[in-house]
């Protein structure tokens, strides 16, 4: 007989054993589906006043930075491929379109994925 113990069917490491691991696999396949589902170039022109972005990817350097009291396009940048963003004039800075939406209207994290998951048109069950 073998003594190795085989892993029990359908189990995907452990993370049906363990509710906290389980739960973050959902989060991370919903933060998947908001970012896929919800490109930054179209994001960042709901969000941003005077946003123009003269080509699809990359950092681009356009619109009105929504953190400070900014009135010239200039300081303000965003990272198209990854939602990244990052003002010079008052330093705001973040990874990605979530960070982005948190830093704006003052949420956690978790409300930030249900407004973005809404307004992407994703439903929860
Ligand atoms: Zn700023």
């Amino acid at each position: 007989m073998s003594k190795l113990k085989r892993a029990p069917r359908g189990s995907n490491r452990g993370t049906r054993r363990n509710p906290k691991l389980y739960n973050l696999s959902i989060i991370t396949q919903r933060v998947l589906n908001v970012k896929l589902s919800l490109p930054p170039i179209l994001f960042f022109l709901d969000e941003i006043q005077r946003f123009e972005p003269k080509r699809e990817s990359g950092w681009i350097n356009s619109g009105l930075c929504p953190f400070h009291n900014d009135r010239n396009v200039g300081s303000f940048s965003v990272n198209l491929d990854s939602g990244a963003f990052h003002c010079f004039s008052c330093g705001a800075a973040g990874a990605d379109i979530i960070a982005f939406y948190r830093l704006k209207y003052c949420c956690d994290f978790m409300t930030a994925l249900r407004d973005l998951e809404g307004g992407a048109g994703i439903c929860q069950r």
